[in-house]
């Protein structure tokens, strides 16, 4: 299998990449951040509970998102492997994910860090918020506070992984195309070494 966390700050286009190396690679794209936006959506008990995280610009509980993870993961017994988006946000997370693939007999082969600075983070995802009604995309302050909750809680995640030897830092700027190349490479870097 060929399991991938895509990482990030908010904005960094981690959804719009993943879309397009779920296409070249045949993976399963898993989004927590879909997961919440659906149930609230639905107005399910979890996606109330996520909300009053979500709006506030804060993470939602890890035993909550480990939760939902593993439960997606569960829906896909059969697959070339996955792109997580989103998830690991925390080293507790990212202790749980490694956990969790271990009981499954596989592993997270690589993590791709896409990289943006934090004023073209912002202008994105006002630009985003102006379209995709994404209440954590329209107010500045709750952007930035995004931004602090990576820096301060989720950036830690990427010396877990590269302390294995997982880690590769990606230029996020530029055009999609480009920034698809670049990922791209990477994990057919990856994908020679195995075969
Ligand atoms: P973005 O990368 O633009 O912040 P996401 O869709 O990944 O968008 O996440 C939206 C929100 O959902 C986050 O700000 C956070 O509140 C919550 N969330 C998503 N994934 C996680 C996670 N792994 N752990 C905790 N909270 C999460």
């Amino acid at each position: 299998m060929l399991n991938i966390v895509l990482f990030g700050p908010p904005g960094a286009g981690k959804g719009t990449q993943s879309v397009k190396l779920v296409e070249k690679f045949g993976l399963v794209h898993l989004s927590t951040g879909d997961v919440f936006r659906y149930n609230i959506k639905h107005e399910t008990e979890l996606g109330k509970l996520a909300k009053s995280f979500i709006d506030k610009g804060n993470l939602v509980p890890d035993e909550v998102t480990i939760d939902i993870l593993k439960r997606e993961v569960e829906k896909h017994p059969i697959t070339k492997g996955f792109i997580f988006d989103g998830f690991p946000r925390t080293i507790t997370q990212a202790i749980a994910l490694d956990t969790f693939l271990n009981t499954k007999n596989t592993s997270i082969a690589l993590m791709l860090a896409l990289q943006v600075d934090e004023n073209e983070l912002v202008k994105r995802l006002l630009i985003r918020g102006k379209d995709s009604g994404r209440a954590d995309d329209t107010d500045e302050r709750i952007i930035r506070n995004r931004i602090n909750v990576y820096n301060e809680q989720t950036s830690v995640a990427a010396e877990f992984y590269n302390t294995q030897g997982k880690y590769h830092a990606i230029n996020g700027t530029g055009k999609v195309d480009e920034i698809f190349e670049r990922l791209t490479e990477s994990i057919e870097q990856i994908l020679g070494k195995s075969s």
